[in-house]
């Protein structure tokens, strides 16, 4: 058996994801990237490897994309994480929901993409600048409410009052503003509701940009915080579809990219 490797060097995370020939989908790692992306990647794949019982060899072809991905010198090719993105959320989609527009919060950006009927990418907007309205900002929140990141979303769903208003467009003031509010005696779990909303409202905004089309789907790690993802729905009165991996989507998208470039080759 043939395999092929989707490698995502992520600001804040490493994803691998190993396909078969058949490009389904047959295991996957996340680790911290740290500092040192080359290094840690690496040493993600060869675990994966160890855990899966896969030989070194059998893995015929490997793509890396994400913000390092020209840091992984053994890749046989390299492609934007928007084209890695769409080609795994149309495939971790599939049979389930005819998606158009895909929203992605990852660790240090936050991306809107429109797809067309054929999946293929029409246009999308990207917010690198900020880190309101990212997985930064909410690691900074729970960093100090503190909870762990993955905390959030249960603690939304605690909360009682209406959620509060977040109004810094800046996470440096957002992260004052919320220590603020911690001593004014609101509850954390308001606080956190407050936050996801801001984030929903920011998120709502850069996915206008490219025009809210019908089905909207939702990943990177943000995507795990049910809370979050409540909020988004709510502001956009419309449900978003979230796959069983939100967070290795764009990975598995480049192992599928790996399988067909192979097939191409030989
Ligand atoms: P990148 O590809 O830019 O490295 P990811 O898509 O891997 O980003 O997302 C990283 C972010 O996901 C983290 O900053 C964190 O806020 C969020 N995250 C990670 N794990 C969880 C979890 N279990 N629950 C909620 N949020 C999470």
């Amino acid at each position: 058996m043939k395999y092929f490797v989707g490698i995502d060097i992520g600001s804040t995370a490493i994803k691998v994801a190993l396909v078969d020939e058949n490009e389904e989908l047959i295991g996957h790692r996340i680790s911290a990237s740290g500092s040192m992306f080359y290094k840690y990647a690496k040493q993600s794949l060869s675990e994966l490897l160890i855990e899966l019982k896969i030989d070194e060899k059998d893995v015929v072809y490997t793509v890396a994309t994400g913000y390092g991905r020209k840091l992984f010198k053994e890749a046989d090719e390299n492609i934007s994480e928007i084209t890695a993105n769409a080609i795994g959320a149309v495939a971790a989609a599939k049979g389930e929901c005819d998606i158009k527009t895909i929203i992605n919060i990852g660790g240090q950006d936050s991306k809107a993409i429109s797809l067309d009927s054929e999946g293929s990418v029409v246009n999308f907007a990207m917010n690198d600048r900020c880190a309101a309205g990212t997985g930064k900002f909410l690691d900074v929140v729970a960093m100090n409410l503190e909870l762990e990141v993955s905390e959030l979303g249960d603690y939304h769903f605690k909360s009682e009052g209406a959620p509060l208003a977040i109004n810094s467009t800046c996470a440096v003031f957002a992260e004052s503003e919320i220590i603020g509010l911690l001593g004014n005696d609101n509850s954390v779990e308001d606080i956190v509701a407050g936050v996801h909303y801001s984030i929903a409202k920011r998120i709502i905004k850069l996915v206008k940009r490219v025009g809210i089309k019908d089905s909207i789907y939702f990943d990177g790690g943000p995507a795990l915080n049910a809370g979050l993802v409540y909020a988004i729905e709510n502001e956009l009165s419309k449900e978003i579809f979230i796959p069983k991996y939100p967070q290795i989507t764009t990975a598995y998208g480049a192992a599928i990219l790996a399988n067909e470039s192979y097939g191409y080759e030989n």
